[in-house]
């Protein structure tokens, strides 16, 4: 069977279990698209062709076991999950080198749902950005124009999905950086809510907002993929105790007759390029035509996110990132002749400039003279941002906007920092209240005829909701073709 790449993550599945496909040539046909298409799309940091091969060997010889959901779905996870034996390095030359000991709690997950992992992708450096540019070792290419980004900062995750290098990919979102290389890539991408699938084994950026999630080409495979993921983990105590619902019952409506909602004027309004405004429009006025109630509400506070946000997770990376040193984890510069000496050049060499300027910066928040006018009024600015969205949920079941004012944008396009943070305007507020979000594609941009994202955003623990109304709304839209390479 040739162009496999083209199945969905749940036809794929399907294949398995049924032994129309087995595992070993489910696993070539991507290192096939692997090979084929790398050149230009430079997605991966590490193709695990030799592991993944003879652990479908193994697989095929045992045979298809229906208790795992995933058996024998080659999947690919963003570079800073930890895998056991696999170098892992956040996209940074610091963690060149770095082969963790363990796996973290969703590659555990995805295992023991029968995935068979092939690759890890490019990222910018400690998940810092939003193009991908800013990964230590290459640049990733949007598959829809080799010229553009794929978006970040899990563009590799993004771009991988979209070439049809594998079925689905794991990613992190700290202020949009699941759903917007989704919204770029056109793919799904789905952030859930903080807590409910467990950090252990993700290398941490800011981590009162770091959260894992999938990016497939369909709602049901992201729906598939955090039904394994989702749960407590007694290894990470922000993770959360509350019951997993079955993400896969919501899904197949053909109606979103008794859905109400909130369409944000802040989101809807200046800076929105007129092909985002609309794609997004028209996908609105589709899940209208099927029975859903729209209304207007107010997310005040917009304007005050991305200060509130890069104040809080730069003073959070400048504390995660301090265990870098050279000598618990790291690049050690080896001339160094003394102990201080030692740490400044071993991080000068190995982080990059946007992680060295986010590090400087977080320091200087939390800085004793700074930081009640910096980091305390962040904190209580974004707590009001968490009221703003309790209000709107009393008016709608479920909040939409566009995912980025802009479709991807040209490599190079937005050297200037502060320009790239303003590309997070609409994700970084799901962040701070600590909600799900997720990034549905809608179609094409009418000027530039790249993927454009619609944003679902929803109360805590919402994603089945989430997927539900997705899902409805996907298969009553046009189908989202795939890139062509
Ligand atoms: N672009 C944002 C940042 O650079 C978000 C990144 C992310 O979600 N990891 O911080």
């Amino acid at each position: 069977m040739s162009e496999l790449y083209t199945k969905t993550l749940t036809e794929m599945a399907g294949l398995l279990q049924s032994r129309e496909v087995t595992v070993a040539e489910a696993v070539k046909d991507c290192l096939d698209r692997i090979e084929a298409t790398e050149p230009t799309v430079k997605a991966l940091i590490t193709v695990m062709s030799d592991e993944a091969l003879k652990q479908a060997e193994v697989m095929d010889q045992e045979g298809p076991d229906a208790s795992k959901p995933l058996w024998g779905v080659p999947i690919v996870l963003k570079d800073l999950l930890v895998t056991k034996g696999t170098r892992t390095t956040c996209g940074s030359k610091i963690l060149e080198n770095f082969v963790p000991f363990y796996d973290g709690t969703a590659v555990v997950r995805l295992r023991k749902a029968g995935a068979v992992i092939i690759g890890k992708a490019n990222m910018d450096e400690f998940a810092m950005g939003s193009s991908t540019e800013n990964s230590a070792f290459f640049q990733t290419s949007n598959p829809w124009d080799a010229d553009c980004v794929p978006g970040g900062s899990s563009g590799g995750s993004g771009a991988t999905v979209a070439a049809g290098q594998c079925f689905a990919a794991l990613g992190t979102d700290t202020g949009g950086s699941i759903r917007l290389p989704a919204s770029f890539c056109g793919i799904v991408g789905l952030k859930p809510t903080y807590g409910r699938v467990s950090r252990f084994g993700l290398i941490a950026y800011g981590s009162s907002l770091d959260q894992i999630g999938p990016m497939t080409r369909s709602v049901e495979d992201s729906a598939r993929i955090l039904q394994v993921l989702a749960g407590h983990d007694p290894n990470d105590s922000t993770s959360v105790d509350v019951p997993v619902p079955d993400y896969l019952v919501g899904l197949g409506r053909n109606s979103l007759e008794g859905t109400t909602i909130g369409l944000p004027e802040e989101y809807w309004g200046k800076g929105l390029d007129n092909e985002v405004e609309a794609a997004c429009k028209a996908a609105i006025a589709k899940a209208e035509a099927l029975g859903a109630k729209t209304v207007p509400v107010k997310m005040a506070l917009t304007d005050y996110a991305i200060a509130t946000y890069y104040i809080i997770a730069m003073a959070e990376a400048s504390s995660n990132l301090s265990r870098f040193d050279g000598v618990r984890f790291g690049h050690r510069n080896k001339d160094a002749e003394e102990l201080i000496d030692m740490y400044t050049s071993s991080r000068t060499e190995g982080f990059g400039d946007e992680v060295q300027r986010r590090i400087i910066m977080g320091t200087y928040v939390l800085s004793s003279g700074y930081y009640d006018a910096y980091y305390n009024k962040a904190a209580k600015v974004r707590r009001l941002l968490r009221e703003d969205f309790e209000k709107a949920f009393e008016q709608c079941d479920i909040i939409a906007g566009p995912v980025c004012p802009t479709t991807a944008f040209k490599a190079g396009d937005k050297a200037d920092p502060l320009q790239m943070y303003l590309m997070d305007i609409f994700t970084i507020s799901a962040n701070l209240a600590g909600l799900p979000g997720m990034s549905l594609p809608v179609g094409l941009g009418g000027d530039s005829g790249m993927p454009v994202g619609l944003q679902f955003m929803g109360p805590a623990f919402s994603e089945a909701e989430m997927l539900s109304v997705a899902d409805c709304l996907e298969r009553n839209l046009e189908p989202m073709p795939m890139a062509k390479l």
